[in-house]
This record gives C-alpha cells, structure tokens and sequence, in this order.
C-alpha cells in the first residue's frame, strides 16, 4: 500500500500470463511487444510463445491492463493532483478542424489528428510518427511514418485493436529523434508507463489520443467480408445514434448494433478512459458536425504544438458549445460509474484499476449530480 492506500502492484510474465493475456483482458495496445523474445503477435493476437521465467519483467510494468493507477498518471503528465474525474488533466475544449483539403477529405471527421501529426513532422518537433495503417474493412497494422503520404494513408479510424506500439521498444532502443504517437486510450496509458520507466527519455515529441468508447475484435472483419453489401467499403463510422455505418459507392449502409455488439473485445467492455487522459492532446468526434473534431488539451507541450499548427494555418479552432459539455460528461460518466461499479462488487476483470478513495469519491458523486 502506498500513503494514499492505494495497492502498488509489481508482477512478471506470470502475472501478465494469469491476470491479462489468460483472462482475455489483453487491449493489444502491443505495449508489451519488443521487450521480449517471448511474446509475439498474430494479428490482434498477443502471446508468450515460450514460458518466462523472470519473477518481475517489463512486460508487466508497460502493461495498461496489468494494473492503472489513474492518480499517478494524472501527477506524472499534468504534474497536478488528481484531475477532474470525468474528463482527465485539461487546460481547454475546442472544435477543430484540418485546413490542408487532403488531410480534410482523408481523416475520419476533422482531420485534427492527421493535420497535428503531419505538422510535427513537418515542422521537425518529431522525425517519425507511429501510426495505425490499414483498410477499414481488414485488420489494420502498425507504421512509422516519416512522410506525408505515410501519414495521409494511415488517415481514418481503424475500428480495432491494432497493437500499435509493437515497433515502440525496438524504435527507442535504435536511437534517434523525436517520435510523436497517435493511439486508442489504452495505448495512451501504456506509453506513460513506458515513459515512466525512463525508456523513452525525451523521445516522446508528442502523444495524440483518439477518443474510444469500445473496438472490434478481428471477427468483425471476416462478418464484413461475408457481407456482399459491405465488403467494399471505403470508410467506417460509429455513429451517436448507434452501430456502424458503412460508406461503400457513394452510399452508407447501417449495421445496427445488435450486430455488432458480439464483435466488441472483451477488454474493452471494463476500460475507465474513453479519452485518452494522460495524453498531451485528445482527438474526438463532435457527435454533432462531421467536419469538426472535439480537442482536448492536456499538457503544456500539447497547447505549445497547438499553438504552433494554428499560427501555421495547419488547422483552425472554435469555441467547444457550453450546451455540448453535459452531453461529452454523461457520455464519460455513464461508462466509469459502470466500471466503478463493476469494481467495487469485485469483479476480477476491474480489479487492475488502483482507484484512490478520492477519485472514488469524486465518481460517485459525479454519479449523484448526474443522475
Ligand atoms: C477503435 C476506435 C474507436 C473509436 N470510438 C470513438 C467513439 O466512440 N467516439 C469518438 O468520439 N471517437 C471515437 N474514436 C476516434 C475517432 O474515430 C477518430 O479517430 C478521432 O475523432 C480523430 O479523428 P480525425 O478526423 O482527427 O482522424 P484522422 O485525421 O483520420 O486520424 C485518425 C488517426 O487515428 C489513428 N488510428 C486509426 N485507427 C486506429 C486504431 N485502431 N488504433 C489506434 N490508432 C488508430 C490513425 O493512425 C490516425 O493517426 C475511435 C477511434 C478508434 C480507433
Ligand atoms: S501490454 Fe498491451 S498488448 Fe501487452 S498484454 Fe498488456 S494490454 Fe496486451
Ligand atoms: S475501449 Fe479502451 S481498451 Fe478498448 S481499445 Fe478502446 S481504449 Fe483500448
């Protein structure tokens, strides 16, 4: 127990094997990968092909999955206390958009990510980017962009687990120069543990989180395939009024979610961030304008590449609509009181979550002025 009562966990690839990858909990964040010659992956598949037998291993500490404590997170990005319980660490809430008509017509709603992206580059605040690759329609993979077609190709929401962070650790032990990161929440989280290992020194130019509610297991793709309606499609959403529409020749073609829900990964259904907390900027939908991107702005470093993109006429800003924010706070609320539920009546798939009483306290009464 730490002084806030707070369990600090320490465990090896045994543990990862019992509590994560055994469990069915494993988020194929690919955090993992790299560190060791005993795990690999297929697909969204990550396992140990040979037992481990070192009692403690890194494998475990990068691990979102194996334990989270959001309070640490919260002083170890925004070197504060614990941030608002809902939202995480943030400085601001925008709308944004892309102002480069390629980036706009490639991204999924806004472009914010993909324009954020391409201005680190360009700009020489990072020499490489790790980014998620792929069709819509068939298991997507990991790139290290270092150029704009690479990054304008990996434009557009992948809706499964890639592991991501696979080329992470191979990556930083190469040497080099500043990486910017773009990826799921989980992905966000493993990367600060990385980081608070000292592995990455100072090689994390930039972390761009997407906001995300649940992902698709590889299933989901073999369903489409058999789908002559849908196998074809060139973008997919998820949109507020539920399932997923598929935009194929022009059309869209809605699979609704009764459908769907089978294909969400298992680990998903027990995630405590939607938005990336501890990333240094938050990309989302609007849930109300597809051409405009909810921003959020978590750290200093993310306000000053902000700043920078925008002076560049990289992209533009508007304020967030005050009306939207009780809607952006139900939607979070209603998907960590679950979870805080679940983990205080004990279930085993929660019990990775190190909550402090006070960030307990402070969901439930969220909970209450939500109700
Ligand atoms: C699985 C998943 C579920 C999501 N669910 C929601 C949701 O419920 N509500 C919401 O508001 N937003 C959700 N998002 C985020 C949303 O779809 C957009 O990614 C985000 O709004 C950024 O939009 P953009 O226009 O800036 O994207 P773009 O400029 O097109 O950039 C997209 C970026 O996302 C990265 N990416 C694509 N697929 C993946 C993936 N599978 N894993 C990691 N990175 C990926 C790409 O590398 C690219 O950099 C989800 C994203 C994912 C990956
Ligand atoms: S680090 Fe990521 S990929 Fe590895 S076991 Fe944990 S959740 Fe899965
Ligand atoms: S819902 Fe959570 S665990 Fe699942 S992919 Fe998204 S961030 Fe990762």
């Amino acid at each position: 127990m730490d002084a806030r009562g707070v369990e600090v966990e320490r465990g090896g690839p045994a543990e990862l094997q019992a509590r994560v990858l055994g469990a069915g909990l494993c988020t194929a964040c690919g955090a993992c990968l790299g560190h060791c010659p005993y795990l690999k992956t297929l697909g969204e598949r990550v396992a140990f092909i040979h037992p481990c037998p070192l009692p403690e291993g890194r494998c475990f500490e990068v691990c979102p999955r194996a334990a989270l404590d959001p309070d640490r997170l919260d002083a170890q990005v925004a070197g504060a206390g614990p941030a608002d319980p809902l939202l995480g660490p943030h400085r601001a809430l925008h709308f944004a958009r892309a102002l480069d008509p390629e980036v706009k017509q490639r991204g999924q709603y806004g472009g914010v990510t993909t324009a954020l992206t391409l201005f680190a580059l360009g700009s020489g605040a990072a020499e490489a980017a790790l980014l998620t690759a792929g069709s819509p329609t068939a298991a997507p993979h990991p790139v290290v962009a270092r150029d704009r077609a690479t990054v304008l190709a990996a434009a557009g929401t992948k809706y499964s687990a890639c592991a991501t962070l696979a080329p992470l650790a191979p990556l930083l032990r190469q040497g080099g120069g500043p990486i910017a990161v773009v990826g799921r929440p989980c992905q966000v989280a493993a990367l600060r543990k990385v980081e608070a290992r000292g592995e990455a020194e100072s090689r994390l130019a930039v972390v761009i989180g997407v906001f995300c509610f649940w992902a698709l297991t590889p299933a989901f793709y073999r369903f489409l395939a058999s789908r002559a309606d849908v196998a074809r499609a060139a973008k997919m959403d998820i949109p507020k009024e539920g399932g997923v529409v598929v935009s194929v020749n022009g059309g869209a073609v809605r699979i609704p979610l009764d459908e769907v829900r089978p294909f969400i990964r298992p680990a998903c259904q027990h995630c405590f961030d939607p938005t990336a907390e501890w990333a240094d900027l938050s990309v989302g939908s609007t849930e109300y304008d597809p051409d405009w991107n909810t921003l959020v702005v978590r750290t200093a470093r993310g306000q000053a590449l902000l700043d920078a993109a925008v002076a560049a006429g990289a992209l533009e800003l508007k304020p967030y609509p005050a009306e939207r924010i009780p809607i952006l706070r139900a939607a979070l609320r209603g998907k960590k009181t679950r979870v805080l539920a679940a983990l205080e009546a004990g279930s085993a798939e929660t019990a990775y979550l190190q909550l402090s009483p006070e960030r307990r306290a402070g969901l439930r009464s969220e909970a209450g002025a939500g109700a």
